[in-house]
């Protein structure tokens, strides 16, 4: 398959801007950094994960996407990247980031949730909770502590515990949500018969705000030829879609 021409920087199709680029990575910067083991479990869905509904590497925002794409370029060989770009499976098994020696390949420019897993163990997300009982809405505290108990992993080390207040705060009031939609929201994707396409299939005008690395990479990347005669099967199937 032969992929479209992609637009150069400051095209119709979002590239981020510096002044952009600097706000994500103050955003990302909030979250305490960590060191782990690099099993790469995290990155990979297991069978019973799989058969469930579990995802690697979602959400991932449209901002987080185009920064994601920009690493691409910049960063893998021009083979690599093309392989990485024409990507178009919605919910892999195995994060396309993800080396053969588990290592992450994505890691300067990885999504938020990949940045927040593991950060709170148990002990940490329950004494927030106490803490924060009372000064929040139940429901808030109730979604935190489902959240996050369903991200802890015993091998993640946190190396800023200074920050893990701050990110307390931001993960129950849904502060890094709402910055990655507000950074996303005038965002363009791609081109203009792209977009068209796109909102016939979807019954949408809007770029979805959340989606995964696959999905993004269908409607940006995919030969148009493909995204002519193959994306309303490909949407039939899809449902990690957020169109905000
Ligand atoms: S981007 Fe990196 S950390 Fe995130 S799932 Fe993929 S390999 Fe893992």
């Amino acid at each position: 398959m032969t992929p479209d021409p992609l637009p150069a920087t400051g095209a119709v199709s979002g590239v981020l801007t510096p002044a952009l680029r600097a706000e994500l990575a103050a955003l990302y910067g909030q979250v305490p950094a960590t060191a782990c083991a690099s099993s790469g479990e995290c990155c990979a869905l297991t069978d019973a994960e799989y058969a469930g509904t579990f995802a690697t590497m979602f959400p991932v925002y449209r901002v987080e996407y185009l920064n994601l794409v920009d690493h691409v370029r910049q960063s893998f060989p021009a083979l690599e990247g093309e392989r990485l770009l024409q990507f178009t499976e919605e919910r892999p098994r195995r994060c396309p980031f993800l080396s053969a020696a588990n290592r992450c390949t994505a890691y300067a420019a990885r999504p938020l949730i990949c940045r927040t897993y593991g950060v709170l163990d148990r002990a940490a997300i329950d004494a927030a909770a106490q803490n924060l009982r009372g000064d929040r809405p139940a429901a808030w505290v109730d979604g935190f502590v489902r959240r996050e108990s369903g991200m802890t992993c015993p091998r993640v080390r946190v190396l800023e515990p200074a920050k893990v207040a701050r990110h307390v705060a931001n993960l129950v009031d849904f502060v890094y949500e709402r910055e990655l939609t507000r950074l996303s929201q005038d965002l363009e994707l791609a081109d203009p018969e792209r977009h068209a396409l796109f909102a016939r299939v979807s019954g949408d005008q809007a770029w979805p705000v959340r989606w995964t690395w696959g999905g993004f990479n269908a409607v940006r990347h995919a030969p148009l030829e493909w995204l002519r005669d193959q994306f309303d099967a490909y949407w039939e199937q899809a449902w990690l879609i957020d169109l905000g």
